[in-house]
């Protein structure tokens, strides 16, 4: 094999190489935690609290409520009993049930009011719980197929840079020389030659340079300075 066929070879390997640790880095980036798990988590957390809150206040109203219609009932009985004879007494206490009444109105305006918002907080508990479980499932499936993923990619890294050592180490060491030079400079250091153009710069080969390519000896594009690769 040519010199330039094993450069070739091995700019191909190496960017082979380049591409996968372009991707591992890739899937390492998207390992751990997801913003979109923890963000709702947090917002569910909030709702639970605000439901629990809401019951709550709903436990309240009903015990004032109870504690209301007990009144109530006391004080009806005593005002329609016929035991109270004083006239100012009666209106007393016909005022009192009727203060009592109004509030027991409100109360239970306010118990219905409560009632509609558990039933509400209720309902999103429900759905933000039911959208975190789903959330989960396809995290913990990502993240299975990421790992995997990785595990593979580490693999064939690990065979790709065995077959650089390899090749490297057949290679003439001016040759790699003049190759991690070019490198450096170009990001690639051979180049394609097709239908008389060099693929590094896109420029028409002079004639006398593509028959020395031609040859087994390596030469240099004159206009970007690449090894020069004919298929
Ligand atoms: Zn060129």
């Amino acid at each position: 094999m040519s010199v330039v066929k094993e450069l070739y070879q091995l700019q191909e390997v190496e960017l082979e190489i380049e591409s996968d640790e372009q991707a591992l880095a890739q899937i390492a980036s998207q390992l751990g935690a997801s913003q979109a798990v923890v963000r709702t988590r947090t917002e569910l957390e909030l709702k639970q609290q605000q439901l629990e809150e809401l019951g709550r206040q709903q436990h309240s109203a009903e015990w004032e409520i109870e504690d209301l219609v007990n009144k109530l009932a006391t004080a009806e009985e005593k005002l329609y009993s016929g035991r109270i004879k004083d006239p100012k007494e009666l209106t007393n206490l016909q005022h009192e049930v009727d203060g009592l009444r109004v509030r027991r109105n409100q109360l239970e305006g306010k118990a219905l009011e409560i009632m509609d918002q558990v039933e509400l907080s209720t309902a999103s508990v429900a759905a933000l719980s039911n959208e975190l479980k789903t959330l989960e499932a396809e995290w913990h499936s990502q993240q299975q197929r990421l790992s995997a993923n990785m595990e593979q990619l580490k693999t064939t890294l690990s065979d790709l840079k065995h077959k650089r050592q390899l090749l490297s180490a057949n290679i003439d060491p001016q040759a790699i020389e003049l190759y991690q030079e070019l490198k450096k400079q170009r990001g690639r250091a051979v180049a394609k030659v097709e239908q008389g153009i060099c693929r590094g710069c896109r420029i028409l080969l002079p004639t006398t340079e593509l028959q020395r390519a031609r040859g087994d000896s390596l030469v240099q594009c004159s206009s970007c300075g690449r090894i020069l690769f004919l298929t």
